[in-house]
């Protein structure tokens, strides 16, 4: 992967219940959505079936202007059972995830791009910024 078309956010163990400090995922995102406008999804169950709760999931973690900004500015997809499903698989993408379950693997696998899968650990304290510099190896 030489660039990234698009960015795929879960919130649990990714930007909510994590070891980060908050200050670091706020920069993640920050760095997200002013490089990525348009190009930054969600990929989470608060989001899913054609209904987007992510700013009830967010609102009292984050500032509510933060809040509504990424709700206004962060596509919703809509999948029901494997996130891959929603996940644009002939893009280069990049998916920050705590968890990627068996058969979504599978998929991504199958084609070739199982390297857009990043693997959020939630205890990790410097996850978020490990995050960050990863993105900033693809800067524009
Ligand atoms: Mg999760």
């Amino acid at each position: 992967m030489e660039k990234i078309d698009k960015i795929y956010f879960d919130i649990d163990g990714v930007i909510k219940g994590v070891a980060s400090p908050q200050k670091d995922v706020i920069a993640l995102l920050r760095y997200c959505l002013d490089n990525y406008l348009g190009s930054v999804y969600w990929l989470t169950t608060h989001c899913r079936s054609g209904e987007n709760h992510t700013d009830f999931a967010l609102r009292g973690e984050f500032p509510n202007d933060l809040v509504d900004e990424l709700y206004d500015k962060i596509l919703p997809t809509d999948w029901e059972v494997l996130k891959t499903d929603a996940i644009d698989l002939d893009s280069d993408f990049v998916w920050f995830d705590d968890n990627l379950f068996e058969t979504e693997r599978m998929v991504l696998e199958r084609n070739y791009v199982l390297d857009g899968f990043f693997k959020m650990n939630p205890k990790d304290h410097e996850m978020a910024k490990k995050a960050l510099d990863f993105l900033k190896k693809f800067e524009k």
